[in-house]
């Protein structure tokens, strides 16, 4: 999550890179401005451009643009707020109607009573790819990654000392962003976020007639806000990553223990998606052909948190991505950066702060 401006020396990663164990291994995932809140539009302006920095920088391609479906109830407030925002944001969207919508996007039923916009400029981020190229960047630029190295101790102070068990490092200035254990790691410090980590089922469905959904026959990604098998997101990306294979997942998960991830055998999610699939996408085998899996840090306003430690200004947290930062990757790197260096950050982060949970149990010193 550090790119964007380089300011950070030196990362230390708890397992060796990379690996399946936390919130940002996956081939595809959908990068969008379709959001209900201005704010993240607005850092979606500079992360896109951020992007297309870092793809020209590495001459590598990290995006690639299919457009994003969102779906929902007309009259609903999620999905009024998205189409509005994006339209008001001057984003360029496509409406589509009952008489249009299979001209436009075969092989999907639109539910009765919902309306559909295109956001046209959105996509899918490379995502193993992007991580691999933000760390060579990082690299080349002289930074170190230390993985296999588990952050054990956090004393803070002028010069905050971390320790792990291969050595102890001394900083001006330390960002934690820990992902599912950023509480485990914060307790170190005497702190405790009200977050909380669920396990997401990543499930892939087999095309009926390969291609169908494909990402060559310009299938977008989509969002679906709400349908009569749940009041939950579903969302979904193109048949690409592997070939045949369609991605649609549920936006939520069942609590779990980080360190004990897949001893969550809840299937509740996949019982929805399976009655979803079998109404609104006909060309697609309505049983998950293949199930991997990925966590969420969940905040209870599903908004980040980007602060510094309530007690030591020289600690900056970066946490509770809520299943939704990755495409923010470089935006949330400088305001990292900004933060850890007592600069006045890019954007204002009054919804991501801290204090906002101060009513909230487990938020506490
Ligand atoms: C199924 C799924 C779908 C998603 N889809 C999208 C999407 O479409 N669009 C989007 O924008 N975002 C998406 N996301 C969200 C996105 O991937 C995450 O929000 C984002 O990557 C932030 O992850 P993170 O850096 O907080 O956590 P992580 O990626 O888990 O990173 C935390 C790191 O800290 C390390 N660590 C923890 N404790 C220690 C310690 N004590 N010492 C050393 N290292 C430690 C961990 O090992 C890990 O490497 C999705 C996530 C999932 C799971």
């Amino acid at each position: 999550m550090f790119s964007g401006s380089f300011k950070v020396r030196s990362v230390l990663v708890q397992f060796v890179l990379p690996h399946s164990r936390g919130s940002s291994h996956g081939q595809t995932w959908v990068i969008r401005k379709a959001y209900k809140q201005d704010f993240y539009i607005h850092m979606m302006e500079e992360s896109y451009k951020l992007w297309t920095q870092l793809e020209e920088e590495a001459g590598v391609k990290l995006y690639r643009q299919t457009g994003l479906l969102v779906m929902g109830p007309e009259t609903s407030d999620d999905y009024q707020l998205i189409k509005t925002n994006l339209q008001n944001n001057n984003i360029p969207t496509v409406i589509l109607n009952r008489d249009n919508f299979n001209q436009h996007i075969p092989g999907v039923n639109l539910s009765e009573g919902h309306g559909a916009v295109v956001e046209v400029t959105a996509g899918l981020l490379y995502a193993d790819r992007a991580l691999r190229t933000v760390q060579g960047q990082f690299l080349k630029l002289g930074g170190t990654i230390r993985d296999n190295e588990e952050v054990t101790g956090i004393t803070p102070g002028p010069l905050v000392t971390v320790t792990t068990p291969a050595g102890v490092y001394r900083a001006k200035s330390v960002v934690i962003t820990a992902g599912p254990w950023t509480n485990a790691v914060l307790a170190r410090t005497g702190l405790q976020l009200p977050l909380q980590v669920v396990k997401i089922n990543v499930c892939y469905w087999k095309e009926k007639v390969p291609g169908t959904y494909d990402v060559k026959k310009h299938f977008p990604c989509f969002i679906l806000t709400e349908c009569e098998e749940t009041k939950e997101h579903i969302y979904g990306l193109p048949a690409n990553e592997y070939p045949g294979l369609v991605k649609i997942c549920y936006h939520m998960g069942s609590p779990t223990d980080p360190d004990q991830r897949d001893r969550q055998t809840d299937r509740s999610d996949i019982d929805i998606l399976q009655r979803y699939v079998a109404r609104c996408f006909p060309g697609l085998i309505p049983v998950p052909a293949v199930v991997e899996s990925c966590m969420y840090t969940l905040t209870p306003d599903c908004h980040f948190v980007l602060d510094y430690h309530p007690s030591h200004n020289n600690i900056v947290i970066g946490a509770g991505f809520s299943g939704h930062g990755f495409k923010f990757g470089p935006i949330i790197g400088k305001l990292l950066s900004e933060l850890s260096l007592g600069e006045v950050p890019s954007y204002d982060l009054s919804p991501f702060t801290i204090g906002r949970f101060q009513a909230t149990s487990k938020s506490s010193l």
